[in-house]
């Protein structure tokens, strides 16, 4: 493990090496205190397969059932993880459950059930849903399991060898929804966490640091590596990826590091439900000083002694939560077979201690080429994750994706409201290519966005039952009565400067892009420019009156239809990231092969001149069913009565959510039905916040409670 470690230790300031004073043999750059420059000497990581891809969900906290928040990012990742596998790349597309922390513990109680059962239950929810939705992982991991518990061990083993792991004495304010201590600074009046609003309780105990100052520098030079580009290009190349995407979450990220990192606790005294941590010869409670030099440390922790004497309480100590939770990406990496082309590198999915752990993750597909995150927890991912790999002698993600928040109609979701969506439900009602659609192409990826069941029929119903599935089904129709059910021509026979074949090529061109980088609403938008495009091809050709006329109309109307069916079939090759099952279907119905998916297939001429299809049946069944979640009037009436009721206690006006940014659609969506009431909700809320002047933070903070990742 030593041998590992000072192999990677290469120091672009020459060799003034110095032997720390630890009793662990690690080598410190006398220039830089520390050897922090390793980001820059990615020649010392194990080189990973160049064609490789690998993606992650966020690992959910399994508090709760999975709802919107957990679906949205998950079907996002899918779709990158399809559009990734069509450009024949080879994906590890990673989701799973983060199960360990006092919260966990605190829910199975108060369900009545071991925290194992509590988390079994939860997780077999979330593997429902994903299975519902048509999640295609290619590793579900769990933080629970022996494997992971043994990785965990070992990132902290090569982190302390590296002598980035100290024990201090804690003392501060802590908020256990966030499983994390506060600055006094960030806290509200009252001591309250700023994200969750509840107070924090002061705590004290013993708890093992990671040096996270030390790598200041190269966090910095990790979030500086792409400033000059404005856009998000997580090319398939990689080469030219910044850290955090997007641009304006790298900003917030920036300033925050420019305040100075800070070591952060690793481990927990009282909580229970977590991997215990191993023993790394570093003894608590200790009272020798060993401060080591131009190392920022919190100012209310104090350093314990170094020392491989007088061991005692290691063993209630339980990794942190959030150490344990990222190293799970590589524990989900290693339940996935080593990429087809690994070669000399051992690879064992269950490697020691040693070194060669560097190894079998890059033949696994490790560095990450993109972790999905919500806002939440961003710092956890592009701070702590990339300084925790850099310790342990592995690569840093590639990139990190920040999406934002959905409101419902406007509101906030939340329990006073009761207007949380229920994924199951809405897959159950509409099937999950509707549902997936109207995710991607109704909120932009990367910003706050909002959900309408209002929407999300017009949606559905517009493009996918229209403009894909009734345009198919007319046109396959008249062919099947008029030749056979079989294909008249090649659809190659249409001219390359037809506008149709041009309008064709122009959107495929315009969804690769847009997939590429992550903007499914232009690559969604691009689709629906071809299929409009379709639908006026038809309209203006009008086939089904020449198909009773003579026989060389007969035979145009033939070519059409043939065409028409082509631009489909292209349509359902654009949509097969975010519509996989509408994508077969399709196929089935051209009497074409959908067992494999590339991107090349949005190429012109993909129908054969006699080649047969089934008997024209729906690819997508109209919405008929009734609204599964609450309808936008009564949200509104439900947050006046709320607000009416807060006035009349609290003499003032307490805001409920606070109606952001929305796409088109939506906002119609709720007009058509209360616009009267929205507005004077908007204004009564307006006043509310201008009479009780909130502070901006806490603004902000209300839509962190939004219900994504707590812990
Ligand atoms: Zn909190």
């Amino acid at each position: 493990m030593h041998l590992q470690a000072e192999k990677l230790l290469f120091s672009s300031h020459g060799s003034r090496w110095k032997r720390s004073l630890m009793p662990i043999h690690t080598l410190y750059c006398t220039s830089c205190n520390g050897c922090s420059d390793i980001a820059n000497t990615n020649k010392s990581f194990p080189a990973k397969n160049g064609n490789s891809f690998t993606i992650t969900t966020p690992l959910y906290y399994v508090n709760a059932a999975p709802h919107l928040g957990s679906a949205y990012p998950t079907v996002a990742a899918d779709a990158i993880a399809r559009f990734q596998r069509m450009m024949g790349r080879d994906v590890r597309f990673i989701t799973g459950t983060d199960e360990h922390g006092e919260k966990i513990a605190t829910a199975a109680a108060r369900r009545d059930m071991t925290p194992q059962e509590h988390c079994d239950d939860i997780v077999a929810s979330y593997k429902h849903l994903w299975e519902k939705l048509d999640i295609s992982y290619d590793a579900f991991v769990r933080t629970t399991s022996a494997a992971h518990e043994s990785l965990v061990k070992a990132v902290v083993h090569r982190v302390a060898a590296k002598g980035d792991i100290y024990a201090a004495d804690y003392t501060g304010w802590y908020c256990v929804d966030c499983e994390e201590f506060k600055d006094e600074g960030e806290l509200l009046e009252g001591r309250r966490c700023a994200t969750h609003l509840k107070p924090c309780r002061w705590h004290a105990e013993t708890n093992y640091f990671f040096r996270l100052s030390k790598y200041q520098s190269d966090i910095e030079s990790l979030l500086r590596s792409d400033e000059s580009s404005s856009a998000p290009s997580p090319s398939p190349s990689a080469t030219s990826s910044s850290l955090v995407m997007p641009h304006a979450r790298r900003n917030e990220v920036s300033i925050f590091v420019t305040k100075g990192l800070k070591d952060f606790s690793i481990s927990r005294a009282n909580v229970d439900w977590g991997v215990p941590m191993p023993d790394i010869g570093i003894q608590i409670p200790g009272s020798k000083k060993d401060s080591v030099e131009g190392l920022q440390t919190d100012s209310s922790h104090s350093e314990k002694g170094v020392t491989d004497s007088g061991r005692g309480k290691e063993a209630q100590q339980t990794v942190y939560v959030w150490f344990d939770a990222l190293v799970g990406y590589l524990s989900g990496l290693l339940q996935c077979p080593p990429l087809s082309s690994a070669t000399a590198a051992p690879t064992s999915s269950s490697p020691s201690t040693s070194a060669d752990i560097a190894h079998v993750l890059a033949a696994h597909g490790w560095p990450a080429d993109v972790h999905v995150v919500g806002k939440d927890i961003l710092r956890f991912h592009a701070l702590y994750w990339p300084a925790m790999l850099l310790s342990a002698g592995l690569p840093p993600p590639r990139a990190v994706f920040s999406h934002g928040f959905l409101t419902k109609d406007g509101f906030k979701m939340g329990k006073s409201l009761g207007n949380v969506v229920d994924p199951k439900a809405l897959v159950e009602a509409y099937g999950a290519d509707a549902v997936r659609f109207y995710l991607l192409r109704e909120n932009v990826f990367g910003q706050d966005g909002d959900f309408s069941e209002v929407a999300l029929r017009r949606a559905a119903g517009t493009v996918l039952a229209n403009g894909i599935g009734n345009t198919l089904q007319r046109s396959v129709a008249i062919l099947d009565r008029s030749f056979g059910g079989c294909f008249p021509v090649d659809s190659d026979s249409l001219d390359a400067n037809a506008p149709l074949r041009i309008a064709a090529e122009a959107a495929g061109a315009a969804a690769m892009a847009a997939y590429q980088e992550f903007r499914f609403h232009d690559a969604l938008e691009a689709v629906m420019k071809l299929c409009a495009a379709t639908n006026a091809y038809l309209d203006n050709q009008e086939p089904w009156k020449k198909i009773k006329e003579d026989e060389s109309s007969k035979a145009a109307a033939g070519q059409t239809l043939t065409y028409v069916c082509e631009a489909i079939r292209i349509v359902a090759v654009m949509m097969h990231p975010t519509t996989p099952a509408l994508s077969e279907r399709v196929f089935e119905q051209l009497g074409l092969s959908s067992k494999e998916w590339r991107w090349e297939g949005v190429q012109w001429g993909g129908i054969q001149k006699g080649s047969a299809f089934p008997s024209p049946s729906p690819v997508f069944r109209r919405i008929e069913c009734e609204m599964v979640t609450m309808p936008p009037a009564e949200l509104v009436s439900i947050a006046q009565g709320k607000t009416r009721e807060r006035k009349g206690r609290d003499g003032g006006v307490k805001k409920e959510g606070e109606g952001k940014g929305k796409r088109g659609g939506s906002k119609e969506g709720a007009k058509g039905v209360t616009e009267g009431q929205v507005r004077k909700e908007g204004e009564s809320r307006e006043k509310g916040a201008r009479k009780e002047k909130r502070s901006k933070k806490e603004d902000e903070n209300v839509e962190i409670l939004d219900g994504t990742e707590e812990k």
